[in-house]
């Protein structure tokens, strides 16, 4: 699969690297964590959960022998021989290591791989594309993902909020979600179907807003506010296609004025705007205008990250899903290998500027559950196992404006809890043993239960 496909749908990038997953065995995968779905010992009172080791990721520090009260889905109490009361449960989880849920900040439960090769718009209703949502919600949360912050429904028409809504009623078990519902692009730009007839384009149902106009844009977020999304996603820069191959400029989308009246008018309803940006002014832009995140941003120049550094601006740098794909002509390979090149380089200048950068993976352009690659990677590119773990956790709730409840083992946080054997924070490897998985207070995955 080409990531500079004629179809341009879809986030970005995809990196063809992940096994296609839709349709029948999405729904096999779905029945199977439904149909295994365990006593949930946490919401019916109280549970003690006892490991030989806790992360707390926020110090660094690792205490051994510490238990975790969890009554309904809150922590209550952290501490050593805490007493168990009356009617708690006790599960032993042996010799672990138990860290926060992590908080994938960039994802796409609304897609699948395969969308690229078939624009999902046209392919599928957007009810089997909400029950797909669910399987690859869980997927994710399969991966240790409690909370996932989703960066726009690709047309599937406000699934992300259906699927958001099921797991907060408790209709099934699945990750926390913040969803952006649909994306606000423009005429032409990415998102917008081409290569087809003018006029049978323009009846087509798309993969996000188009709108031209401050009107215009105005009367998107105000429509996405009503709809009930948590945040609103906007395309700064253009998609792949628009990229300059020779100087690597990204095509920016919006004049800053448009960003900035966008960001207002976002605001009104109490929303954060995340801008899909590569760099080159239109991220400048962006970050000017005071967008909450700059999305995957490869190309991202000093002045820019000067700025987000001063302003606080997140970065969410989605690394894995540029990664060349196995199919690439050997001119996308030779591109992808550039922008794999840039990301590297623009990552560890970040790192060193102290710009805010928060885990995201693009998840649904590759596998869903195989977000955990995002989290080697960074490794691999220079941050430590532990700033990784804090960018999958603290920095993510922060993002979220949720410092306070999500992202750390604490009294008083919500009980997103996983284990793993060994040491993360030495080794994030150990992420891919995930033995036990608690979201809001509901066991998901213990020992023994292998999906
Ligand atoms: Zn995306």
């Amino acid at each position: 699969m080409s990531r500079t496909c004629t179809t341009e749908i879809g986030c970005p990038a995809r990196s063809g690297a992940g096994v296609a997953r839709g349709g029948l065995q999405a729904t096999v995968g779905l029945v199977l964590v439904m149909g295994m779905m365990l006593p949930n010992p946490a919401q019916a009172a109280a549970t003690i959960i006892r490991a030989a080791r806790l992360l707390d990721v926020a110090s660094g520090q690792v205490a051994e022998g510490m238990d975790i009260l969890v009554e309904g889905n809150r922590i209550r109490e952290v501490g050593r021989g805490l007493v168990m009361p009356p009617d708690a449960v006790s599960i032993d989880l042996g010799d672990v290591t138990v860290l926060p849920g992590l908080i994938d900040a960039h994802t796409h439960v609304c897609l699948e791989p395969e969308d690229e090769i078939r624009v999902p718009v046209l392919h599928k209703t957007d009810a089997a594309r909400a029950i797909a949502a669910m399987a690859a919600a869980q997927r994710d949360l399969w991966a240790g993902f409690t909370t996932l912050r989703d960066l726009d429904n690709e047309g599937a028409d406000m699934a992300d909020l259906a699927v958001r809504d099921a797991v907060r009623r408790g209709v099934f078990t699945g990750p926390r979600l913040f969803v952006a519902g649909w994306a606000i692009s423009i005429t032409g730009g990415h998102m917008n179907l081409t290569g087809l007839q003018p006029s049978v384009d323009r009846r087509l149902t798309q993969l996000a807003l188009m709108v031209d106009g401050p009107q215009a844009m105005v009367a998107a977020i105000r429509d996405q506010a009503k709809a009930g999304v948590d945040l609103i996603k906007i395309y700064a820069t253009g998609a792949l296609r628009n990229v300059d191959r020779g100087t690597l400029d990204a095509m920016p989308q919006f004049s800053r004025d448009e960003m900035r009246l966008m960001v207002e008018e976002a605001a009104r309803w109490r929303l954060d705007v995340a801008a899909h940006a590569y760099g080159g002014r239109g991220a400048l832009d962006a970050v000017a205008a005071g967008v909450r995140s700059i999305e995957h941003g490869m190309f991202l120049d000093d002045a820019t990250l000067d700025l987000m550094a001063s302003k606080g601006t997140f970065w969410c740098p989605t690394m894995t899903a540029y990664l060349p794909g196995p199919d690439d002509a050997p001119d996308d390979r030779a591109f992808h290998e550039r922008i794999v090149q840039r990301h590297r380089e623009t990552f560890r200048r970040a790192m060193k500027k102290g710009v805010k950068i928060a885990f995201g993976t693009d998840a649904g352009s590759f596998a869903h559950g195989d977000n955990r690659r995002e989290l080697q990677r960074m490794v691999d590119y220079g941050m430590s196992p532990i700033d990784v773990l804090r960018s999958a956790t603290l920095t993510g709730a922060a993002l979220l404006r949720r410092e306070h409840d999500l992202g750390r083992i604490a009294p008083g946080y919500l009980a997103d809890i996983i284990a793993v054997a060994g040491r993360p924070d030495r080794d994030i490897a150990a992420l891919r043993a995930i033995t036990f998985i608690m979201a809001d207070g509901t066991i998901v995955r213990q020992p023994g239960a292998d999906r």
